[in-house]
C-alpha cells in the first residue's frame, strides 16, 4: 500500500464522535470526513489515516457480540494494509469490547487502541481531542519496524492500559478507567513513556480471528440475603453453561449447605463456575477462608485476579472453542493474553 505510517480509525459510536447542534443542543454523529477541519493538528503527523464508520453509530450500551465479530473482521481484512488500529467507542462498555477483542484476535502483532471521551469532540473542553490524537500516535509507534504495543489496549486520560485488565469506574471524571491489577503500559505527559517490561512481546505469527462467541455465559453476583430461588433460576433455568460468580473479598461466598449443594449440583451438570471477586483490586484465594474453601471443594474455579469483563468474554471465547469443560477450566487459569497473573 502506501509507504508512510498508516492507521485505520474505526468509529463505532459513543460520545467522542458526537457534535452538538448549536441550535437544538442535541448531539448528532460527527462526520469524520471533516476531521482535519476539526483537528487541523492531525496533518502534522504525516500519517495516512483512513476511517471506517459504523452505520448507524452505536451507543456502547447497545454493542453486541455481532459488533465485536464485525470489528475483528474489519481488523483482519485490513491487517496487512495498516500499521495500527484505533477504535473509537463509547466508554460505557469499552472494557468489555477491549477484553473480547483481546481473545478474538489471536497472534495480534499490531496495536489496537480503543479510546473515547466523556465530552464530545466538538466541545471546547473536550477530553476527546487529546485521547484521539494520542491513541493515533500510539497505534503508529514502531521501533525497528516492530510495533511498540502489539496489544488490544484502552487509552484514556494520559494512560495506556491493557484492554483486558480495565474496568470503567468513573462516570464523570475524564479519568474513567482503571487497571487495578496490572500496571499501565504507558504514561503520557510531555512524552509517551512506555512501560516496556509490562507490554506483551510480538510472536510474529499469523493473525487468526475468532468471530464466534458462546453467549450461554452470565454473571451471578453474590449479596447478603440472596435467595435459593434466585440462585436456582440462574444456575438451572437460564440455560447458561458457564457463570462468573462474583464473590466477596478474596473469593468468599455463603457457607450454608443449601448453597454449596446447589453449586456442587451445577458443577456436576458441567456448568462452569468461575470465582471472581467483587473487589476491584487483589486476587481470589479460595483456600483462605472456610467460605472460600467450600466453593473450591464444590468445584468452582478460581478466576485469580481477572476482571469480570475479561472473565465473561474469555468464557464466551473458550466455550465456543472447546466442548470439554476440563479444558475450559484449565484455560481459565492460564494467561492467554495477559489477562491474569499466574
Ligand atoms: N453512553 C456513551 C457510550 O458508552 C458514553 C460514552 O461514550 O462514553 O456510548
Amino acid at each position: 500500500m502506501m509507504d508512510r505510517t498508516s492507521v485505520l480509525i474505526i468509529y463505532t459510536g459513543g460520545t467522542i464522535g458526537m457534535i452538538k447542534d448549536e441550535k437544538t443542543g442535541t448531539l448528532a454523529p460527527f462526520n469524520f470526513n471533516g476531521i482535519y477541519e476539526q483537528i487541523p493538528v492531525l496533518r502534522r503527523f504525516h500519517y495516512h489515516l483512513d476511517f471506517h464508520c459504523f452505520e448507524p453509530p452505536l451507543d456502547s450500551s447497545d454493542i453486541t457480540t455481532a459488533d465485536w465479530a464485525e470489528l475483528a473482521a474489519i481488523i483482519q481484512k485490513n491487517y496487512e494494509s495498516y500499521d495500527g488500529f484505533v477504535i473509537l467507542h463509547g466508554s460505557d462498555t469499552m472494557a468489555y469490547t477491549a477484553s473480547a477483542l483481546s481473545f478474538m484476535l489471536e497472534n495480534l502483532n499490531k496495536p489496537v487502541i480503543l479510546t473515547g471521551s466523556q465530552l464530545p469532540l466538538g466541545e471546547i473542553r473536550t477530553d476527546g481531542r487529546e485521547n484521539f490524537i494520542t491513541a493515533i500516535e500510539i497505534a503508529a509507534a514502531r521501533e525497528d519496524d516492530t510495533p511498540l504495543v502489539p496489544e488490544v489496549c484502552i487509552y484514556f486520560e494520559n494512560r495506556l492500559l491493557r484492554g483486558n485488565r480495565t474496568v470503567k469506574y468513573n462516570a464523570e471524571n475524564f479519568n474513567a478507567f482503571v487497571s487495578p491489577n496490572y500496571p499501565a503500559l504507558a504514561e503520557v505527559g510531555i512524552s509517551i513513556k512506555y512501560n516496556r517490561p509490562s507490554i506483551l512481546n510480538p510472536n510474529f505469527k499469523k493473525l487468526k480471528i475468532h468471530r464466534h462467541l458462546n453467549r450461554n455465559v452470565g454473571v451471578l453476583k453474590m449479596f447478603p440475603g440472596i435467595t435459593p430461588g434466585f440462585i436456582e433460576g440462574v444456575l438451572f433455568k437460564s440455560g447458561l453453561k458457564a457463570i462468573v460468580l462474583e464473590t466477596f473479598g478474596a473469593g468468599n461466598a455463603l457457607s450454608g449447605k443449601w448453597f454449596l449443594d446447589l453449586i456442587a449440583k451445577a458443577v456436576s451438570q458441567d456448568i462452569i463456575l468461575v470465582n471472581v471477586s467483587q473487589c476491584m483490586t487483589g486476587t481470589v484465594e479460595q483456600e483462605k477462608y472456610t467460605t472460600g474453601i467450600g466453593l473450591a471443594k464444590a468445584g468452582v474455579v478460581s478466576g485469580l485476579d481477572i476482571t469480570t469483563e475479561a472473565a465473561l468474554t474469555k468464557l464466551m471465547y473458550l466455550m465456543d472453542k472447546y466442548t470439554d469443560p476440563t479444558v475450559v477450566k484449565q484455560l481459565m487459569q492460564t494467561s492467554l493474553r495477559g489477562e491474569i497473573t499466574v
